[in-house]
């Protein structure tokens, strides 16, 4: 039908596997819409889907037989791994998955890419590094050099972001130079780590999701910020609407997923006025937004990518 010819048009390299699957989501929100879709299309595709929660998971660190463990069992060899580890569990997570990508399971994201991408400052040093627009940016690691941040970034409005912020939560916009001052300097007295970035005011509280697959952009959606509110995230009330890219943010998309080594992510960009500027790059991309907002098959598209990224064979047991 349609959807596949559209679906195999997208990944002509490799032949899907035709085999069933043993398919592990490492996720402790088994109940949440991205963990539910995946689960659900792997199964309707005749494979086997497990939720396996992260924090449950032993690893017994050894040359010849590397396995992980679940409420003290052996867990069985996966063909593959989806990731959708969160932001608290990202060093832990990372190590449970280097377990799994040596029992021979095929990765969707390896342990590295994610870890990467979860790094703000090292995410935009790498950004950089690969020549991709994103706004000025500053860091210190010195109470004395407020002055300088915000000179660095061409003064105020800016905004200043803690470094484990997600979901929105830690991004403030200081409209003054003395604002922004008093927030950098209340943020050090907390001994919080952030970075000061120009604001780009002409993006007017709308940012563009785009979702990489397997090097390629397979939907996209603008995300409005609420009246009042220059943060579009889905979770602070931020709305998505159906969006064409234009082929220069297509191109930088691309780019920054593979700037940073992921084979599934979200790459979140601001319109400016010299073009699209790269805000971050999220490793485990929600799927309900895109999905409803495109109208496409995310959960499917996922599910073809592992298809053709899994060996041909099963995975043989290794001799002990
Ligand atoms: P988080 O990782 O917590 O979601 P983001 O860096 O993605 O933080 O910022 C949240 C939202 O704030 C973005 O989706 C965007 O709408 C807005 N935003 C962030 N940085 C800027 C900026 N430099 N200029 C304009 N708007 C921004």
């Amino acid at each position: 039908n349609a959807l596949s010819f559209e679906l195999y048009k997208d990944f002509p390299r490799r032949k899907p596997v035709k085999r069933p699957l043993r398919i592990a989501i490492l996720t402790r929100e088994p109940k949440n819409y991205s963990s539910q879709r995946l689960k659900e299309v792997a199964e309707a595709r005749g494979h086997v889907a497990e939720m396996i929660n992260t924090a449950r998971c032993t690893i017994a660190i050894n040359a010849l037989s590397p396995a992980v463990y679940y409420d003290g069992r052996k867990l069985p060899r996966y063909d593959a791994i989806i990731p959708r580890i969160g932001a608290s569990m990202t060093n832990y997570g990372m190590a449970v998955l280097r377990q799994f990508e040596m029992t021979g399971a095929y990765i969707l994201n390896n342990a590295e890419a994610i870890g990467a991408s979860r790094d703000k400052l090292y995410a935009h040093q790498i950004l950089a590094r690969a020549g991709i627009g994103m706004p000025t940016t500053a860091f210190a690691h010195s109470p004395k050099d407020t002055k300088n941040l915000v000179s660095h970034v061409g003064g105020a409005p800016l905004v200043v972001k803690l470094l484990e912020s997600t979901q929105g939560k830690g991004v403030v916009l200081a409209e003054t130079t003395k604002a922004a001052e008093s927030v950098i300097d209340a943020f050090r007295g907390l001994d919080a780590n952030f970075i000061v970035q120009e604001f780009v005011k002409e993006a007017a509280g709308e940012d563009i999701r785009t979702l990489v697959v397997g090097g390629r952009v397979i939907a996209s959606m603008k995300r409005k910020a609420q009246p009042g509110e220059f943060r579009s995230n889905l979770h602070r009330g931020g709305e998505a609407t159906r969006v064409r890219i234009t082929k220069e943010e297509r191109r930088t998309a691309i780019r920054a997923a593979k700037s940073m080594g992921l084979a599934v992510c979200g790459v979140d960009l601001l319109r400016s006025e010299t073009g699209p500027k790269v805000l971050e790059v999220n490793s485990s991309p929600g799927l309900e937004g895109i999905e409803k907002s495109s109208g496409k098959d995310i959960a499917g598209i996922l599910l073809d990518h592992i298809e053709s990224h899994v060996r041909a064979v099963s995975v043989p047991r290794r001799r002990t």
